[in-house]
């Protein structure tokens, strides 16, 4: 088949969406490394994590073996509102850009919540109300999880309660209304609400917050809370699993015009778009029936994967949650005031960490006015307004694509584009007005912050 005859979005039929959640970690030898217990040290078991996340949820937490999980009906029929999502063909990026190469991204940014953080939400939220709870708790950082979680709550009818990190509280009022009108109350996090939240305050009055505060603050809620469980937007194995479905709609809408992706490219936050993303074509890769080149982009400015320790460490800033091993910049680690693009936290997804300690992929990161240069030059050809965090993906599918223009190879490069960037207009406008600065942490920083990992 030519080129030409691959549409410039390759749709699924409704029959040819996913079934089930495909579940990586049953696939690979080395298994990520299991939750332990922040005082014991002792592994966390589905009784001691009851308190803090929903029943079902737990299970696929922590199932190594089973390798596909039945999506439900309820939430299928949820996912078809919004999916498939297009894998779109980027013929005209691949046109400006003179390249050999064939590109091809997987758009998550047509819902409401403007990411694929959706395809997750619903599921915990489904899970959630099956076990007859009355609400969830959550943080979120820029707002897409806390909105793609009020939107999945309030078609279940849940109460749904968002600790949003100061700093975007105040910067992204928009993202704030947006929960606020599917029916969540959202609380400025460090707040007064909680133990761990006046704790942190006493100790750093006037402090912006950060993610991991967040977490401490939306865990603690959680058990407090008679009928509440903790939801979280990533670095978890069942969102992992759950952000599956991306990967498989990409890797059935690949197979559908036969075409084989050499380099796979995803943004890496907490790593659950990037590990849903491949998580098919690791899945061939860890069973030696095909290979990919698989790329995680992280900012310079947060960079766990590329210059993190591999380490047990809090997955939170109040050290109340179980101790994950990942990749980490340390607990109390926060990207310096003028990292504007997201993807700011810590750690990194057990599961990823495992596949990069053991070479399956590979990790770059990229400075913060790079990525939106990248970010501008795609709106301007492709239409799309990207979010900050998709543009680090684009940043690096084009430098491939450039490689290739170098080379003269024809080589199929994917990637995620995993939302839009209506809500991160100041970070734009800092871009367009030239005030966008870059900032790579030192290593006494970063040596400090190892310092302070837990003691194995
Ligand atoms: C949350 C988010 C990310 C990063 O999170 P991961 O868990 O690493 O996928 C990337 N892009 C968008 C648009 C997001 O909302």
């Amino acid at each position: 088949m030519t080129n030409k005859e691959i549409p410039y979005k390759i749709y699924l039929d409704e029959s040819e969406m996913p079934k089930a959640w495909y579940n990586l970690r049953a696939d690979m030898k080395n298994k990520p490394a299991p939750l332990l217990n922040p005082e014991t040290h002792d592994v966390m078991t589905a009784k001691d994590l009851a308190g803090v996340f929903c029943d079902e949820l737990i299970k696929q937490e922590l199932d190594d073996t089973t390798p596909y999980f039945e999506i439900p009906e309820e939430i299928l029929k949820f996912y078809k509102m919004y999916r498939p999502a297009p894998l779109v063909r980027a013929y005209c990026l691949e046109e400006k850009l003179q390249t050999p190469a064939k590109i091809y991204y997987k758009f998550e940014g047509n819902n409401t919540s403007g990411s694929h953080k959706l395809n997750s939400a619903i599921a915990q939220a489904y899970y959630a109300k099956q076990q007859g709870l009355k609400g969830v708790t959550t943080e979120t950082g820029a707002g897409q999880w806390g909105t793609a979680l009020s939107m999945a709550c309030s078609y279940f009818g849940l109460d749904c309660k968002v600790y949003m990190v100061k700093v975007s509280y105040e910067q992204k009022p928009f993202r704030r209304e947006v929960m606020r009108t599917y029916g969540a109350s959202v609380t400025p996090s460090p707040s007064m609400e909680t133990e761990v939240g006046k704790k942190i305050l006493a100790e750093h009055p006037g402090t912006t917050g950060s993610l991991g505060c967040a977490i401490s603050e939306a865990v603690e809620k959680a058990v407090t809370t008679e009928g509440y469980r903790y939801v979280l937007g990533s670095v978890l194995n069942q969102v992992l699993l759950h952000q599956s479905v991306i990967g498989l709609e990409t890797k059935a809408a690949l197979d559908k015009y036969g075409v084989k992706a050499d380099i796979i490219i995803g943004c890496a936050g907490g790593g659950s778009n990037l590990g849903g993303l491949i998580s098919p074509f690791m899945g061939e890769k860890l069973r030696g029936e095909a290979d990919y080149r698989i790329i995680a982009v992280e900012p310079a400015s947060c960079p766990s994967f590329t210059r993190g320790k591999y380490a047990y460490d809090f997955c939170d800033t109040g050290m109340v949650c179980p101790l994950s091993k990942m990749y980490t910049l340390g607990s109390g680690f926060i990207p310096a005031p003028n990292h504007a693009g997201g993807l700011r936290y810590h750690g990194m997804s057990s599961t990823l960490s495992q596949l990069y300690d053991d070479g399956l992929m590979e990790a770059t990161s990229v400075k913060q006015t790079e990525v939106f240069e990248a970010a501008e030059k795609f709106a301007r050809i492709e239409g799309i307004l990207p979010a900050p965090e998709s543009a680090h993906a684009i940043k690096v599918a084009i430098d491939e694509a450039m490689k290739c223009k170098e080379t003269g190879e024809e080589k199929t490069i994917v990637f995620g584009l995993t939302g839009t960037g209506y809500f991160d207009m100041f970070a734009y406008e800092k871009f367009h007005d030239g005030k966008m600065t870059d900032y790579v942490p030192t290593d006494e920083e970063l040596q400090k912050s190892f310092e302070k990992l837990p003691k194995m």
